[in-house]
């Protein structure tokens, strides 16, 4: 996979990269090199996210649970169940690996919207204006709903509701930080050479 591709699926978003990539060529070679340099969980979460990578997979889904485990402690977050939590954290992955992209501008954050012809000259043709998808506020995703949530994981509604503050609380943010982590060091490299 090479840095481009790498840097859309990071993103999440269907981005344009055919015109005016500038700058020096970045290797496929360099992004390892900084990939290796990470921790390794920051490692598992790369090879399970950019290159579907099972094993990788395996070993996140290991560490994200006692990681879990860890700072729900700290967080005062008491867990119902072990064999629940390993299926919680499983979502958690799947939630970060596969980001839902929004519905209304396919996950390419913009949407074309028609001129007013309002003060026009006869003849003229308005051409449609580029704005910020108004749904997912141009972030290109959008959540998983609530009900997917407790559905994936086999838990029921009103027991969602403990799990959920634990979910949003502590594990997202365990996985959410791994990625910023990646993003500051990765990204960092490539950053110059692409057009957004
Ligand atoms: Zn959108």
């Amino acid at each position: 996979m090479n840095a481009i591709k790498l840097r859309a699926r990071l993103a999440a978003r269907v981005q344009n990269y055919s015109k005016g990539i500038g700058g020096p060529e970045i290797s496929n070679e360099d992004i390892m090199l900084a990939i290796s340099l990470l921790p390794e969980q920051i490692q598992w979460l790369i090879w399970a996210k950019w290159f579907d990578d099972e094993s990788a997979r395996d070993k996140l889904l290991a560490v994200l649970k006692y990681e879990a485990e860890l700072q729900a402690r700290s967080a005062k977050w008491r867990i119902p169940d072990q064999a629940k939590l390993q299926k919680v954290c499983e979502m958690a992955i799947f939630e970060t690996t596969y980001p839902r992209l929004c519905g209304k501008c396919g996950g390419h954050s913009f949407c074309w919207m028609e001129k007013q012809k309002r003060g026009r000259r006869k003849g003229s043709v308005a051409k449609p204006l580029k704005v910020q998808c108004p749904v997912c506020k141009g972030q290109g995703v959008v959540e998983y709903a609530e009900r997917w949530h407790y559905t994936f994981a086999g838990i029921n509604r009103r027991a969602w509701v403990h799990w959920a503050r634990g979910y949003r609380g502590v594990i997202i943010p365990i996985l959410k930080e791994w990625e910023s982590e990646f993003q500051r060091r990765v990204l960092a490299l490539i950053k110059p050479n692409i057009m957004p």
